[in-house]
């Protein structure tokens, strides 16, 4: 019998959230997936189908606090009386669910805005952030959990390693002596995982440098002695460090596409994103191509590459313009219209 056991359950617009069920003492679930009652019943029957109940399960974690990864822990909870256990972070989201949900919401607001997405389109986007609030639910944290601490589940110690960057509370658990982790959207086998700006936890004034983090998690993981990473979509990793290596030459790749596109003027991110994805990538999936451009502008910022200007056009934040360092082109410019030479859809 296998002591290790991935559940998929659905999850609609992107196919799978993997649930890891660890049988040994205490039984436990890493990650829940979304609110929802297909979910709940595929969960079920994956349990089903190891002999268990939704009311043998004594301990649920989750690797960070997206709806498809904690959606159904207090469900879960009500009914095994399971303790939960979280880092810090998730337990502070799970508590005050609904309003960290339009927090994030709103500050996504401003920032489309401050980054030249039209009012319509932001106005569109409102679907992506209803699917959040329906297919998520707030839950209690019985045990808080730190970056390092450890934790038994399923007869293994687990020690938690934060990694921010995917989301601001992306939480590895790693089982050492198997060179084994669990690591929700970390890493994934399929597609490379995007990084959310949302407000920081102590606001400062500057924009969240979520890819920055990220790359610098990813570098972290890349150098941690595991042969199985265990993800919160699709198949695992078995070569991790091959695929950070691979996901850095995609980021060094888009951004020089970025800088093709500023080649023909300043623009904005939202127009940035224009050159990258089509037209209806762009509009549909608004939220995720800004946070996609902008994750790569702050690398070239970094590198010295790009600069940023912010032009007064009566909005409270103004509207921001990036351009190209020791260009020609003078700086408040928009660009020309360009070929959208991409294909690739913006991943969530
Ligand atoms: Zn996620």
């Amino acid at each position: 019998m296998n002591d290790l056991v991935r559940i998929p359950l659905p999850l609609p617009h992107i196919g799978h959230v993997n649930t890891w069920l660890l049988r040994g003492d205490p039984v436990a679930l890493i990650d829940t997936g979304p609110y929802a009652d297909d979910a709940l019943e595929a969960l079920e029957a994956g349990l089903a189908r190891e002999g268990l109940r939704i009311d043998d399960i004594e301990l649920v974690l989750a690797t960070h606090h997206h709806l498809d990864h904690t959606g159904l822990t207090a469900t879960i909870a009500e009914r095994s009386g399971a303790r939960v256990a979280m880092l810090g972070r998730v337990a502070d989201y799970g508590a005050r669910y609904e309003a960290r949900i339009d927090a994030d919401r709103r500050f996504s607001v401003n920032l489309m805005r401050h980054h030249g997405v039209p009012d319509q389109v932001i106005a569109d986007n409102e679907g992506f952030w209803d699917f959040i609030r329906r297919t998520s639910a707030p839950f209690e944290t019985d045990v808080r959990l730190g970056d390092g601490d450890t934790i038994r589940a399923g007869g293994r110690d687990l020690r938690l390693v934060a990694r921010p960057g995917h989301s601001t509370t992306d939480t590895l658990f790693v089982d050492d002596a198997a060179r084994v982790a669990f690591v929700g959207d970390h890493l994934l086998a399929g597609i490379s995982s995007n990084t959310e700006i949302v407000p920081a936890a102590e606001p400062d004034g500057t924009r969240p440098r979520a890819r920055v983090e990220y790359l610098s998690s990813l570098r972290r993981t890349a150098a941690m002695p595991l042969d199985r990473l265990l993800t919160g979509h699709g198949d695992p990793v078995t070569d991790h460090a091959g695929l950070i290596e691979s996901r850095f030459g995609d980021h060094d790749r888009r951004c020089e596409r970025i800088v093709a596109a500023l080649e023909h003027g300043p623009a904005s991110a939202y127009a940035i994103a224009g050159h990258l994805w089509p037209e209806r990538t762009v509009r549909e999936q608004a939220v995720l191509v800004v946070w996609e451009v902008l994750g790569h502008l702050d690398l070239l910022l970094d590198a010295g590459v790009v600069s940023e200007h912010v032009h007064d056009d009566g909005s409270r934040y103004g509207v921001a313009d990036f351009a190209l360092r020791n260009s020609n082109h003078p700086g408040g410019g928009r660009p020309a219209r360009t070929s959208r030479h991409s294909h690739a859809g913006a991943q969530r």
